[in-house]
């Protein structure tokens, strides 16, 4: 059992203070449901948590603005996927929440925590005997050697193949989504496009938060295209399970069916949430038909390097983003 100081600020003002104090041995606790998990398996070994729970100002959201729907990065995920007005205006949004870990899950995990969670590759999570470069900075990456099944085939380097795991981040990409952060240096908004970091030569780097630095809120603009999207998850069980790939898809139409806006974004296949911008504007100006829906799954899978034996996530790629815009269109209401 290795010790660590706990305080549960009352304030946001206090919680930054507290988390600039401490310094990089500090981390922030929200639900708690996976990083109690990475304690327990020595992967993180924080010398104190700021446990953020009872902040008010970052419990709560707000769908009802005219330009942006407003999330506090500590409502929980259950609350926002049963949310009557992301259920009609963007089921993307809502899905990608429903189809995340487990009904228990979701009523404990914050959607702040959601972003921030770590990879599921067996490697970094097992520790040694097995090398991890995520887990100790240059000691390699066994994944290069051994199954590699779940493993990343976009944004991968020679360090590291770990996929993205969460869904909530993949949807959020796909409309735009941006942060506003609080930490030791003041407030900041950032794209939610420039929160995770592909690998590298330094795949311990995972975001680009600053030490202290807290998510506060998430803001999306709103956009007519969510009535036409939606979040489409294969994993090997559809109880819970990590997304072997997954597509968020939101596309409108005008009154001949020609595509006027459309955005996909991918999960499960890339080391970070992965936005395809030539496979949505491969559909722009035509009809979405059977075969450029798979065409753009084509080319957002342009550039896969799979491993040994994750081969089947490039096709599996394809038919997932052409599924999700069948689906997508389907839903499209002017
Ligand atoms: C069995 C299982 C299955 C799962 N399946 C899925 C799945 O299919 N899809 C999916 O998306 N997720 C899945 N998850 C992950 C789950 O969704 C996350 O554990 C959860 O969302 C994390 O939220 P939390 O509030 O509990 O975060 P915590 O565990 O409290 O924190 C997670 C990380 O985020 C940091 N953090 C939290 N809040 C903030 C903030 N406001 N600002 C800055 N840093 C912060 C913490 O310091 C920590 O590093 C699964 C988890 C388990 C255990
Ligand atoms: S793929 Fe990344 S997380 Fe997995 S063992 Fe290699 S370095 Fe570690």
């Amino acid at each position: 059992m290795r010790e660590f100081a706990y305080t549960a600020p009352a304030t946001l003002g206090q919680a930054v203070e507290a988390l600039a104090h401490g310094g990089s041995g500090t981390r922030v606790l929200a639900g708690g449901t996976t990083l109690y998990d990475l304690m327990k398996l020595g992967v993180e070994r924080p010398r104190a948590l700021v446990d953020v729970r009872a902040l008010p100002e970052l419990a709560g959201f707000d769908t009802s603005g005219p330009d942006e729907l407003v999330f506090g990065a500590g409502a929980r995920m259950a609350d926002v996927a049963e949310d009557p007005v992301l259920l009609r205006d963007y089921p993307a949004l809502a899905e990608s929440l429903a189809k995340a870990a487990s009904p228990q899950l979701r009523h404990m995990a914050t959607l702040g925590g959601n972003l921030l969670q770590r990879t599921r590759c067996p490697y970094f999570r097992a520790g040694p005997p097995y090398p991890c470069g995520k887990r100790v900075p240059g000691s390699g990456c066994a994944a290069r050697h051994g199954p590699d099944r779940s493993q990343a085939v976009l944004g991968t380097s020679a360090s590291c193949t770990a996929a993205y795991p969460g869904d909530w981040a993949v949807a959020l990409l796909a409309f735009d989504a941006r942060l506003d952060l609080l930490g030791p240096a003041g407030p900041r908004t950032i794209a939610l496009s420039g929160l995770h970091r592909v690998p590298g030569s330094t795949p311990q780097y995972e975001h680009t938060l600053a030490d202290g630095e807290l998510i506060v809120r998430i803001r999306v603009p709103v956009t007519a295209a969510g009535r036409g999207s939606t979040y489409h998850k294969v994993r090997d069980r559809e109880s819970f399970a990590f997304a072997l790939a997954s597509a968020a898809a939101a596309v409108a139409l005008d009154d001949r069916g020609t595509v006027v806006d459309c955005r996909i974004a991918l999960g499960g296949l890339a080391t970070r949430p992965w936005r395809v911008p030539a496979a949505e504007r491969s559909l722009l100006g035509s009809a979405l038909t059977g075969e450029s829906a798979r065409r753009a799954g084509e080319i957002a899978l342009t550039g896969a390097r799979p491993g040994t034996h994750n081969g089947f996530k490039t096709e599996l790629g394809v038919r997932t983003v052409a599924e999700a815009l069948r689906v997508a269109a389907g839903r499209w209401t002017r």
